[in-house]
């Protein structure tokens, strides 16, 4: 037997005699049992446990492992682990159809396949937790596997015996920060904080909130631990999940995190990112929202109900020839607002400009709107003008952006024309040809 086939063997006797002998010792104790004396291999080791004190019968118990300490030669191997997938399959053995099952098995350490030989009474399902006793494990293109066969034993185990697998921390950019992610590692900017106060159980607990922002966007966060965060700073969280709201991904971050505070030139100023979460609408479909978003686009429709609109005081509803649909008529009060189609040529989202945004387009207030439409004898006449001012004209548009069944929804905070510069254009049109 070569040094490597004796390994797991020497492993054995170390563990029965807890380490009192050498293995050096036990390997020369071996090789001579087995060349000398020709007895069998569980023979020479009970012969050594005994001759050095030690009890054979600890041979025989297998210390239990963690998945990343498996090496793929074990005979005979105890694990507690999660059945993280599980495929069943169907095989022939000396003609006869059998059903082996196979999957991974995953602990905090790590993960490794498996392969359940025996069909057990027990129904495994994926996300059992489960012990398995007397297992053995070989290797596949380097890679250990485990083996579960008729010598070996199963039971289910309760969920919280086995911590779940995390995966290594992951570096990770704000505009890719998506629903579900965990154990990640985040480096921005904090652009806004505030403090709430909430009523846990265990009394009064603090909940710091605000933006982030790196050079690639900005996202909302909610740290569940006083971290003495300031605005301005520079950290970096390790250990953050993310939760969504209304298809904004958020980064949480409580007290298993570890947030270091960065020199603050790593990440560019506020003013710089105040402008750094350009976003195509595709790239905001894709994420399910964002917060502070910039889109350049064009508005290619307005939606009736838009312009100078009546609402129901009851429930600010939008009132519809007089009446609201749950009270019925009412006298309603006017507003103003934009209810439009951006298209950026990646895709398209519903736009609302409220009062104030739709004021600064008209060019004129509410009242001078509601002056206008009555000398007219038309409401419309506000939309029509909207029309006239915003279809097909490129705008920079602000604003936070969710998402629900009925797709983007972007509410503008800003909003820019870009007005083109008809004498650069032309310019730059030149060169092109030029080239
Ligand atoms: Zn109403």
């Amino acid at each position: 037997m070569n040094e490597k086939e004796l390994a797991p063997h020497i492993e054995d006797i170390n563990r029965a005699l807890k380490g009192k002998v050498n293995s050096e010792q036990i390997e020369e104790e071996l090789q001579k049992f087995r060349s000398e004396y020709r007895i069998s291999l569980g023979d020479a080791k009970r012969a050594i446990v005994k001759k050095f004190g030690g009890d054979p019968l600890e041979l025989y118990l297998n210390p239990e492992k963690k998945i990343n300490e498996i090496r793929g030669d074990e005979r005979s191997l105890d694990i507690k682990a999660r059945i993280l997938s599980l495929q069943d399959k169907e095989i022939e053995i000396e003609g006869k159809p059998k059903t082996i099952f196979y999957g991974i098995l995953g602990d905090d350490t790590g993960t490794v396949p498996f392969t359940l030989w025996e069909a057990k009474s027990l129904d495994l399902e994926k996300g059992d937790t489960v012990h398995l006793k007397n297992a053995y494990a070989n290797t596949w293109n380097d890679q250990p596997q485990v083996n579960v066969g008729s010598m070996a034993g199963i039971c289910i185990l309760d969920d919280h015996e086995v911590p779940p697998f995390e995966r290594e921390p992951q570096q990770c950019m704000v505009k890719d920060i998506r629903e579900g992610m965990r154990n990640l590692v985040v480096t921005g900017r904090i652009l806004s904080l505030e403090k709430k106060s909430f009523q846990t159980d265990d009394g009064e607990k603090d909940l710091f909130s605000g933006v982030l922002g790196d050079e690639s966007g900005k996202i909302q966060f909610s740290a569940w631990h006083d971290f003495r965060l300031e605005t301005q700073q520079v950290i970096r969280v390790t250990g953050g999940y993310v939760r969504s709201w209304r298809g904004i991904p958020q980064l949480n971050f409580d007290d298993s995190a570890e947030v270091e505070t960065l020199d603050d030139s790593e990440i560019p100023s506020s003013d710089v990112l105040k402008d750094s979460s350009n976003m195509t609408i595709s790239q905001l479909a894709r994420r399910g929202g964002a917060v502070d978003a910039i889109v350049d686009a064009v508005v290619i429709d307005i939606k009736t109900g838009s312009g100078l609109i009546f609402r129901c005081p009851e429930c600010n509803r939008v009132v519809q020839k007089g009446a609201c649909r749950i009270h019925g008529k009412v006298d309603g009060e006017a507003d103003l607002r934009v209810k439009g189609i951006l298209d950026d040529g990646t895709g398209a989202l519903t736009m609302i400009m409220t009062r104030e945004l739709t004021e600064e387009v008209l060019g004129y207030d509410l009242d001078r709107a509601k002056e206008l439409a009555r000398d007219r004898m038309d409401q419309d006449i506000i939309k029509d003008e909207l029309e006239e001012l915003m279809i097909a004209q490129p705008m920079r548009i602000r604003g936070n952006v969710t998402s629900d069944e009925y797709g983007l929804m972007l509410v503008a905070t800003e909003v820019k024309f870009k007005r083109i510069d008809v004498e650069a254009e032309a310019r730059r049109l030149l060169d092109e040809v030029s080239v």
